[in-house]
């Protein structure tokens, strides 16, 4: 990759968020990468069955809709590549990303980083991931099969998953802490229905034991503290999810859980930045939220890249005057009157109502306001100026 390459857009995460992200952004001809740090599909691609995916009565596999989606965004031009994000820099409107094949430049942004699996934080757990403690049913399911295994937690994905790993272990112990699980009714209708599963409640995992594998978890009860060893060949985490949010920490604005703020128009703190799906802070995180909030970050990362392009285009080189007005008042609508009647070339009139992020870009704080820039550099600076002193400035000037 050549280090001068600026794309018109990089979408950070390969799951639904990002794909759907890709779909609109090439659709819509910008210059599109996505940059992945694992494989395409992101917890969509580890997830057997969708059953609540609109379009498809009988489900669909997590890893045919990946296929679909990656397919589609290839069709109309992004480009998939992979790296793991370690850092952003911004210096002005170019986004720098740090990366482990390097650094990737971008015009806009979009984070759609999703969220990692909670770890347990016991004794055991670290030393016995891949070998008998997993976060991933579909993934690891099968090398159970006719096994004793236990699943923890009491939301969705637990519930969902132990029911998925009775396709292959001969038990399924649920470890819940409470007593009663958050999942919804129909996969708890599922759970008690399914005679492979027991839950333990009220219980919660202090240890995973074992030589090589997994043999063993140690269970508190917690109303009566009383521990005890049940024999089981593997442990599957189902504690809630972290957002992959930690490498803009600092750069853009989390929620108190880490979860990256936006508005409806999914913009993140920083101008050209965008975040979409389950990094971002929402009520609901699923495939089709996640796809999309993807489809409205690119829908108005265009608009940026748009305005940018355009701007930059303009601005760039010679003597430039830009005159920001409000569409909506008499004064702005006067001025677009004088503008066209003075068909001065080097003097652009924006309507800083309509293009929020222009007015912003240039710093206006009261419509109309005039800048006016040398080869790109900003040379004068007025706002709250009237008609009047408008057509003064640019006589005086020498511009018309
Ligand atoms: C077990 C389970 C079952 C589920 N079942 C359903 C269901 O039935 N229906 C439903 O609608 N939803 C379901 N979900 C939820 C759904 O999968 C998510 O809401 C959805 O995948 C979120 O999409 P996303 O694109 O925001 O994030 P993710 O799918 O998490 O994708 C994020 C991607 O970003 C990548 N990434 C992270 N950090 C970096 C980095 N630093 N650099 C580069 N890439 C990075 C990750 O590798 C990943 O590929 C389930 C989730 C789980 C865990």
């Amino acid at each position: 990759m050549s280090e001068e390459k600026v794309y018109d857009l990089i979408i950070v995460g390969g799951g639904p968020a990002g794909l759907s992200a890709a779909i609109y952004a090439s659709r819509a001809k910008l210059d599109t990468l996505v940059l992945e740090k694992n494989f395409v599909g992101g917890q969509m691609a580890n997830t057997d069955i969708i059953e609540n995916y609109p379009g498809f009565p009988d489900g669909v596999s997590g890893s045919d809709l990946v296929s679909r989606m990656e397919e589609q965004a290839e069709k109309f031009g992004a480009e998939i590549d992979f790296a793991d994000i370690e850092g952003l820099e911004v210096d002005g409107g170019v986004k720098r990303l740090k990366t482990s094949e390097g650094d990737y430049l971008s015009r806009a942004l979009i984070i759609a980083t999703g969220t990692e699996q909670r770890k347990l934080g016991v004794k055991g757990e670290a030393e016995f991931t891949g070998r008998g403690v997993s976060y991933c049913a579909v993934c690891d399911g099968a090398f159970y099969t006719g096994k004793i295994i236990a699943v923890v937690g009491g939301g969705n994905s637990a519930v969902e998953e132990a029911v998925y790993l009775t396709n292959f272990a001969s038990k399924v112990y649920l470890i819940h802490r409470r007593d009663s699980l958050r999942a919804e009714r129909l996969l708890q209708e599922r759970l008690f229905a399914n005679e492979k599963i027991e839950v333990i409640w009220n219980s919660i995992v202090t240890e995973i034991k074992g030589d090589k594998f997994v043999e063993a978890v140690s269970i508190k009860n917690l109303l009566t503290g009383e521990v005890k060893d049940v024999a089981v060949s593997g442990v599957f985490v189902y504690v809630g999810v972290v957002p992959n949010s930690q490498v803009f920490k600092g750069v853009l604005e989390l929620d108190e859980w880490g979860y990256i703020k936006t508005n409806e128009e999914m913009e993140t703190s920083i101008d050209g930045i965008f975040a979409a799906g389950d990094v971002r802070a929402s009520v609901l995180k699923q495939v089709i939220t996640a796809a999309a909030e993807g489809a409205i970050a690119a829908t108005f990362a265009e608009k940026y890249v748009r305005e940018q392009v355009y701007f930059d285009q303009n601005i760039s080189s010679g003597r430039k005057v830009v005159v920001v007005y409000s569409s909506i008042t008499d004064e702005g609508r006067e001025i677009v009157k004088c503008m066209s009647e003075l068909e001065a070339s080097n003097v652009i009139a924006i309507d800083g109502y309509k293009n929020s992020r222009i007015s912003r870009k240039l710093g206006v704080e009261k419509f109309p306001a005039v800048r006016i820039f040398d080869n790109g550099k900003e040379v004068y600076s007025n706002d709250g100026i009237s008609v009047h002193e408008i057509v003064n400035l640019l006589k005086e000037r020498g511009i018309i």
